[in-house]
């Protein structure tokens, strides 16, 4: 079935899912079996030596997680698409699939947390060059790839300030060097943007967050050109950080209300940053929405939507943070982010706990920083929540 001519409302829904399922069954059946069995033994070949479609051994495919790929693919408008058991594995499979002793990657400072210690621990380890410029120096980002690299590897809008990175004019310049060029696009979703139309090679997501939705099930998912997937893929069958059948039917299930979710969440997250951003008690609001945010004008170019995550520096220390936090009601105290309900967290107890406070304020994270990542509930009572917590200090 072409989707290309369909909104991503009716894709998030119908993608994977226009074959008949067994029985009759109008969602995807959990398959948990291990193995696939055969009659017919030159069948069982063909499909093991990929000569025809099937699946054998669940490491490899399935046909529950292959609903999920199918989803992802025709949303972020990719060739092919594959899934991991968590967004890390996502992350760390494609690094160590391109990346070998004597290659070079070029990054930013900002990206999530695990993959910048890939970055700083891991990949120094195996005689790969690293480079890591400011974020949103795209001039120096040039210059370094310029000089020659393997890979690009970006991510935006990031966690925790929302810098936000211009897709189009950093993957223009790897592709001139022959770098590959790889996304990190799970702030944004595949509803507010898509790399590959802006020139990246492949797009990345942790599932776990957005497109699952519910902060129940784990996952990671690959999309972009066909030959690179597949470099990715033969290296996670081995590597074996697979998704099971469980997981990827959650996330499956999420992903139909993705568009729903994420349309009133990006309402909701301009409308309380620009509350916010009025509200004495607070210092600075970071939400690349707000016309005052520094990358406002690469966001609009880039993203349809500015997403459902922000973040605000409350005026004073880190005890006003350890006041108000306590105080919402409509907000859990944790880490992860792009749930239905409202996930809030300082950086310097989540995403950043393992910097010192003097390399958070290199990347501008100030101690009284708070991540608010807005849920579906309606946005007066998130306002009132917010209004009656900042009262309290
Ligand atoms: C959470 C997150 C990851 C890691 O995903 P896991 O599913 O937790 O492994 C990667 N990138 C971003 C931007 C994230 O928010």
């Amino acid at each position: 079935m072409d989707f290309s001519k369909y909104q991503k409302s009716t894709t998030s829904v119908w993608a994977g899912e226009t074959d008949p399922f067994t029985s009759g069954a109008v969602t995807t059946p959990i398959i948990k079996s291990v193995a696939f069995a055969y009659d017919d033994l030159d069948e069982w070949h063909r499909v093991a030596t990929g000569k025809a479609e099937g699946h054998i051994y669940s490491r490899n495919t399935n046909p529950t997680v292959q609903v999920l790929e199918e989803k992802i693919r025709i949303l972020e408008g990719a060739e092919a698409a594959t899934s991991f058991a968590t967004g890390m594995a996502a992350i760390s499979n494609t690094l160590f699939a391109f990346l070998a002793p004597g290659k070079r990657v070029v990054s930013i400072k900002d990206t999530y947390g695990g993959a910048s210690r890939i970055f700083l621990d891991f990949l120094p380890r195996y005689q790969v060059g690293v480079t890591l410029c400011d974020t949103t120096d795209f001039d120096a980002l040039e210059t370094e790839i310029a000089k020659g690299c393997d890979l690009l590897y970006l991510e935006t809008p990031t966690n925790p300030t929302l810098k936000v990175v211009d897709i189009a004019r950093l993957a223009a310049a790897a592709r001139k060097v022959g770098a590959i060029t790889v996304v990190d696009n799970t702030f944004a979703t595949p509803i507010n943007q898509n790399p590959l139309a802006l020139g990246a090679d492949l797009v990345l997501h942790s599932a776990t967050k957005f497109l699952g939705g519910h902060s129940d099930a784990m996952g990671g998912l690959l999309c972009g050109k066909k030959e690179l997937v597949d470099t990715v893929f033969q290296f996670r069958e081995i590597n074996g950080a697979s998704l099971q059948a469980d997981p990827a039917y959650l996330i499956a299930r999420g992903m139909k209300t993705l568009e729903l979710r994420i349309e009133r969440q990006n309402a909701s997250a301009l409308t309380i940053a620009r509350h916010l951003k009025a509200h004495p008690r607070v210092q600075d609001v970071f939400y690349p929405g707000l016309e005052s945010h520094p990358g406002h004008d690469i966001a609009k170019a880039q993203m349809s939507g500015f997403g459902g995550i922000l973040s605000f520096s409350l005026a004073g220390d880190y005890d006003q943070v350890k006041t108000f936090l306590p105080k919402l009601q409509f907000a859990h105290l944790a880490a992860s982010l792009g749930s239905v309900s409202t996930l809030a967290g300082p950086p310097r107890t989540t995403s950043h706990v393992e910097l010192t406070a003097g390399q958070r304020s290199l990347l501008g994270i100030p101690e009284s920083l708070i991540r608010y990542s807005v849920g579906i509930e309606h946005v007066n009572d998130l306002i009132a929540d917010l209004d009656n917590a900042l009262a309290s200090l």
